[in-house]
């Protein structure tokens, strides 16, 4: 028999499990930290990325000190995180935009940000949701593969997940399950061999394991 996947007592359950992530605890209401901080985190594990963020917002905290470091002074501030040539070139580009087009403050919809090279949907609804305080879905690949095991959902890639949790979940879930889920994901319900046996949520769960996550 199918069991009921209970949203309410899933985010409970790891709420009172894992502790807060350092991106909510730091850069909550904060887009442009947000923004600079997701994009340095895309490929690279937060043990690197949160020093190295702490280290550049030291030097260049908002749109117009970012603009003014050269792409070589970014470089070597950042230098430690994966790809960071091209990072640093994005940041630069969106930092001179945010500016000169939009008054120094960084849009809050997922329409505009996505205008910015190097930010895609999981960046964009993060800023949103974190960085502005407003509803969107941050959908990674941990979402997409636990809500799916769960069986809340079935869908084949995260941006499916994210439309498909649009339309099924309550509005107040969709800025916390993305915190836990990614937490989750990570220690837990692993892509691969997930610690079913140890897993707080399982009475919620169908354990339906998807073999491809992307
Ligand atoms: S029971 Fe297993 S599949 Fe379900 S959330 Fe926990 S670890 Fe993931």
């Amino acid at each position: 028999m199918k069991k009921e996947v209970n949203i309410d007592k899933i985010v409970k359950i790891l709420d009172d499990y894992y502790p807060p992530h350092i991106m909510d605890t730091n850069y909550e209401g904060q887009p442009y930290k947000v923004l600079v901080s997701c994009l340095l985190s895309l490929r690279t594990r937060d043990e690197i990325t949160f020093p190295v963020s702490a280290k550049l917002f030291d030097v260049a905290d908002t749109p117009e000190k970012m603009a003014n470091l050269s792409q070589d002074e970014l470089e070597s501030l950042i230098k430690s995180i994966n790809y960071y040539k091209t990072k640093a070139q994005n940041i630069i580009d969106f930092s001179k935009l945010i500016v000169e087009k939009y008054d120094n403050k960084v849009p809050d919809t997922i329409e505009e940000l996505l205008k910015f090279k190097g930010v895609g949907r999981k960046t964009a609804n993060l800023v949103v949701a974190l960085g502005h305080l407003k509803p969107a879905i941050c959908v990674d690949t941990h979402v997409h593969k636990i809500m799916n095991r769960l069986g809340y959902i079935e869908t084949k890639t995260p941006e499916q997940t994210e439309y498909a949790l649009r339309e099924k979940l309550e509005v107040k879930y969709w800025r916390v399950l993305n915190q836990l889920l990614v937490l989750h994901g990570r220690e837990i319900c692993k892509t691969i061999n997930p610690k079913c046996s140890i897993c707080p949520i399982i009475d919620y769960c169908n354990q339906i394991i998807v073999k491809k996550n992307k």
